[in-house]
Order: C-alpha cells, then structure tokens, then sequence
C-alpha cells in the first residue's frame, strides 16, 4: 500500500491464535505507562490496524481484559501472549508487535506516556518521546 502499511500475520506463543492484518502501520510506539508495564512485565511496544482489516483465528482462546473503563486487552487464555489492545467504540486495534511474525517491515518509532515510565532503565534511543499518547516532551538537555 501507499501510505506505508503492512501485511502481517502473527499470533501468539502457542499458537491457539493467529490473525492476518492488512492496514498494519509500520511505526512502533512504546508505552511506558504503569498498567503496561505491569501487564507485560516490561513495556508494551504496539503497531496498529483497522479492525475490520484484522482477522482472527481461534479468536474463542482469547481472554478480554478491562484495565480500564477507555479500553480492553486481549491475550491468550492459553499461553499469556498479549495480542490485542482495543479502545471502547474505536475502530482500530492496537496490535502487539512482538505477536507479529518476523520478517515484517516494522520499525520502532516512538515513546508514549513516557512521564510514567519505569525509574529502573532511561529512555535513550532518540526516538520521540509523548506525555500521554502525544503530548511532545521536550528535552531538557
Ligand atoms: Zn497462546
Ligand atoms: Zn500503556
């Protein structure tokens, strides 16, 4: 496609659940908030793809988690691959990069809710880094 989107598929570590996404933006973003870090242990590096362009098999294996009342999560009931990010009335998914089978054209792109990142480990890629999802920080060096 012209605008830089992708052809992925991917799915979770066991393989209970696979998806075909077209509509992938190559751009990664990074979410630093406490609830990612939280639920992954680390960080929640995520690309994203229009809804009705993502199709699910063994869709049945997938557990919806509410972290809050703006969004779901999706991961394998299985094996506890987080796949799906899913805000409440939007019409894309946020797709977890690392369920995405390699090769695949992404790229790491930016931080977000970097005010709320881990103080075990700095940010030092150059990226971009966002207050929230895109409220530029500005560097203080
Ligand atoms: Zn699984
Ligand atoms: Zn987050």
């Amino acid at each position: 496609m012209s605008d830089g989107t992708l052809n992925v598929t991917g799915g979770c570590f066991c393989g209970k659940v696979r998806f075909h996404a077209t509509g992938v933006r190559a751009g990664v973003s990074e979410c630093h908030c406490t609830t990612c870090r939280k639920q992954t242990g680390h960080r929640y590096a995520t690309t994203s793809a229009p809804i009705d362009t993502v199709e699910i098999e063994g869709g049945d294996n997938i557990t919806w988690f509410s972290a809050s009342p703006e969004a779901r999560r999706g991961f394998c009931s299985s094996c506890g691959s987080h796949l799906f990010f899913e805000p409440v009335g939007g019409d894309h998914y946020a797709v977890l990069a690392g369920a995405i089978d390699a090769p695949n054209g992404l790229h790491m792109a930016r931080h977000i809710f970097v005010e709320s990142k881990g103080d075990y480990y700095e940010i030092d890629d150059g990226l971009p880094q966002f207050e929230g999802y895109d409220k530029p920080v500005t560097s203080s060096v």
